[in-house]
């Protein structure tokens, strides 16, 4: 058979208007679109758009100094059908076109239930009273890492010592880390303006699977190296150049497939923090090629030990899938000092539509059914847990550390702190806000001090609400509502699902 480019019948998905009265011409808007959705024409003095081409990133309607410019979803629509809906027709046009794989990026926008939103925090009334987070000190710094079973002191010589061997641990000044997002799907000045921030904020960015660039080696006390199946940029210096290491084995948005840069975002920079030939994708592999077994996992873990002189804690980032529990409890065992979970809506550059929405489960049950576990093992104290995938707010933030976890990482929500719109287009190369691109004419819209500043003031926006949350409990430390799930109560959930998240419904 014989192929041919079949043309699109996909119809599109927005309509872009521009308000001929109100434009001024003064072509702004051509420049600023990453995806050429609208041009000048010369021929009629008018801003002309292509529908086919907007993907709703919203930068013309931003950057328009007249305000000139609507987007709307495309009226045009198929007859309804609840089965065959417009987005299962779209994509088998698509891939009747294409005969590919459906390509997509960020979280999941199905409409699964968001179970943050069906927990509901406790308050003190009379009898236990809140605290004023504004007059009394309220803490939120927790330490990453494994903590001793027991501690022994020496009291000889009238003086207390500590004989216990600790630990390294790392001190998160906010539980709130900065999540995987490699250098190569996101620019260098994102990066820049992570580290920057989470040296403010005295927290951690993580490096993801591509390796860290030269410049940022002066960053290392705020940043998590990864190790992924790829390992992209991984040598001895690297590993060193990190507060904390992580081996990666699994994320959120696309369990138990490898990672996919496409050849475009390998620019020369990024080659060589990844020591890959520029232009070339960037495939990792879905496994570890070395790891088949929890032995083979604990030999990785020892062997990244051994290369940082037992001065890091090492992670282990797994996607939350069925069996969670028992794959948490064989990572502890297997050494690691802290556990990553990566919840089925967590963000990525680029993945299978059908992995990002299909595969795996929420972060918020396999996180409850993670700590129970370690707890009911008695090992809870040997590794901390970090979980990310859907923490879009501090509230998330809250519901999470009472289920059980010791820190949360966010990816989406510090994207849109600088400025994403969520189109969910990362994976074209093409981000008109300078974020998911390597296009230097791109890349140069973010300024990472402005980046940083922004960073640092949704950390600090959200550190207030915590405290404040806390003050009403009565609780004056983010380490004494960890796992403290009587303070949640669920609402609108079914009895195996507060029994799997080990919370009373509301009224109990
Ligand atoms: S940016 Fe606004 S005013 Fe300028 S050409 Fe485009 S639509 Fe017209
Ligand atoms: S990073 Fe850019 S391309 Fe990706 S979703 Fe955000 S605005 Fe769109």
């Amino acid at each position: 058979m014989t192929t041919v480019a079949l043309p699109s019948t996909v119809p599109p998905e927005f309509s872009v208007e521009v308000n001929d009265r109100k434009c001024v011409r003064c072509k702004k808007c051509t420049t600023e679109c990453g995806f050429g959705a609208v041009t000048y024409s010369k021929e009629f003095d008018c801003i002309i758009a292509d529908d086919s081409k907007c993907v709703a990133c919203l930068r013309c309607v931003t950057m328009c100094p007249k305000r000139a410019i609507r987007i709307e979803h495309n009226p045009l629509t198929f007859k309804p059908n609840a089965s065959f809906t417009d987005e299962i027709r779209k994509n088998i046009y698509k891939q009747a076109e294409s005969g590919g794989i459906l390509l997509t990026a960020m979280g999941t926008d199905k409409p699964y239930p968001i179970l943050w939103d069906h927990l509901l925090i406790d308050a003190c009334q009379v009898t236990n009273p809140s605290i004023d987070p504004l007059r009394e000190p309220m803490e939120l710094r927790t330490y990453l890492g494994k903590k001793p079973d027991k501690l022994e002191f020496d009291f000889s010589g009238g003086s207390l010592k500590l004989k216990t061997d600790l630990a390294p641990n790392f001190r998160l000044d906010i539980p709130v880390i900065f999540g995987a997002m490699s250098y190569g799907a996101i620019s260098y000045n994102v990066h820049k303006s992570l580290m920057l921030a989470a040296k403010e904020c005295g927290t951690l960015m993580n490096t993801g699977e591509g390796g860290l660039h030269r410049d940022f080696y002066q960053y290392k006390d705020n940043v998590i190296v990864q190790c992924a199946s790829g390992r992209f940029g991984v040598t001895e210096e690297y590993l060193n150049a990190g507060a904390l290491v992580e081996i990666k084995i699994g994320q959120g948005a696309k369990p138990g497939i490898g990672g996919h840069l496409p050849g475009e975002k390998v620019s020369e920079d990024v080659s060589k923090t990844r020591m890959i030939p520029v232009g070339t994708d960037a495939l990792s592999p879905a496994p570890h090629h070395d790891i088949y077994s929890i032995e083979d996992l604990s030999q990785l873990i020892y062997a990244l030990k051994e290369a940082t002189e037992y001065k890091k804690p090492v992670s282990v980032k797994v996607a939350a899938v069925h069996n969670i529990a028992a794959i948490c409890s064989g990572i502890v065992r297997a050494g690691a000092d802290i556990v990553t979970i990566d919840g089925f809506r967590g963000g990525t550059g680029s993945a299978p539509r059908i992995m990002r929405d299909n595969v795996g489960i929420p972060i918020e049950l396999a996180l409850a059914a993670v700590d129970d576990r370690l707890r009911a093992e008695g090992i809870r104290n040997q590794a901390s847990i970090v979980v990310g995938g859907g923490i879009r707010q501090s509230a998330d933030v809250v519901k999470a550390i009472a289920l059980g976890a010791d820190a949360v990482m966010i990816g989406t929500a510090a994207l849109v702190a600088l400025g994403c719109r969520v189109c969910q287009k990362c994976n074209t190369g093409n981000c008109s806000w300078g974020i998911a691109t390597q296009k230097p004419h791109l890349t140069a819209r973010l300024d990472p001090e402005i980046g940083a500043q922004r960073l640092t003031n949704l950390l600090s926006a959200w550190s207030h609400e915590i405290q404040e949350v806390l003050g009403a409990l009565g609780i004056n430390s983010v380490e004494s509502l960890r796992g403290n799930r009587e303070r949640l109560r669920g609402i609108g959930l079914d009895e195996k699902t507060l029994e799997i998240l080990g919370v009373k419904p509301a009224g109990r």
